[in-house]
């Protein structure tokens, strides 16, 4: 049984995958406060649907895409979601998984793709991070840090050069909308010919900031 805010289908707003149709499934229930959340009616179970896994798969299969992402919240905070993963990999759906970074990613099925925050200092969250998780890190999972200022930017670049440029290439710098402008974290980025890529909501462009926001 898992604890659903809703499943909707959408843009990929975020990711390498951006652009492109996506079925989400927002978990209930996260173990963390950071000060920006823009999903924070995500963070508590009371008002989520219970539902089991074999439901949670036939709603998301009257959706028509082949990306499927399970996000929350903080999914890994609930027991099914290993099987929920397994389920929609098994369905043939390319999998993302989107993740604070907090909980450990060992148990995962290894065919999904993880997408895994790091917490910088602005987002009162800054040390949640699990170190043991940098091992199941691989090629093919993306790391995302969410930007407020100069001190969030260095607190970045140097966990990168620290902890996961060797890891993978797929690292996402995205700023906090609108207290960093896109062109300032950009100016950043060039100025230190940083291996990153710039990463802005695509959905917030699309439609009004909070529809269908598939954030984490
Ligand atoms: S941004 Fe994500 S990790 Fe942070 S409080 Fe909101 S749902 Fe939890």
């Amino acid at each position: 049984m898992l604890y659903v805010s809703e499943i909707f289908l959408s843009i990929q707003g975020e990711s390498t995958y951006v652009g492109i149709p996506c079925v989400f499934v927002r978990l209930a229930g996260c173990n963390l406060k950071c000060r920006w959340c823009d999903t924070t009616y995500a963070r508590e179970i009371k008002d989520a649907r219970e539902m089991t896994v074999d439901e949670i798969v036939k709603e998301v299969k009257t959706y028509k895409s082949w990306l499927a992402e399970v996000t929350g919240g903080e999914p890994l905070l609930q027991e099914d979601t290993q099987e929920l993963v397994k389920r929609l990999l098994d369905e043939k759906y390319t999998v993302l998984i989107e993740t604070n970074g907090s909980v450990s990613l060992k148990d995962l099925d290894k065919r999904v793709i993880k997408v895994v925050d790091v917490k910088c200092p602005s987002s009162g969250a800054c040390g949640s991070f699990l170190m043991e998780n940098l091992e199941y890190i691989t090629e093919d999972d993306e790391v995302k840090f969410v930007i407020e200022d100069r001190e969030d930017y260095e607190f970045a670049k140097k966990f990168v050069e620290d902890y996961i440029k060797d890891r993978t290439t797929k690292i996402l710098f995205a700023p906090v909308r609108p207290v960093l402008e896109p062109s300032q974290l950009a100016e950043w980025i060039l100025k230190d010919g940083l291996k990153v890529r710039l990463q802005v909501q695509m959905h917030t462009y699309i439609w009004k900031k909070g529809e269908k926001s598939p954030s984490h």
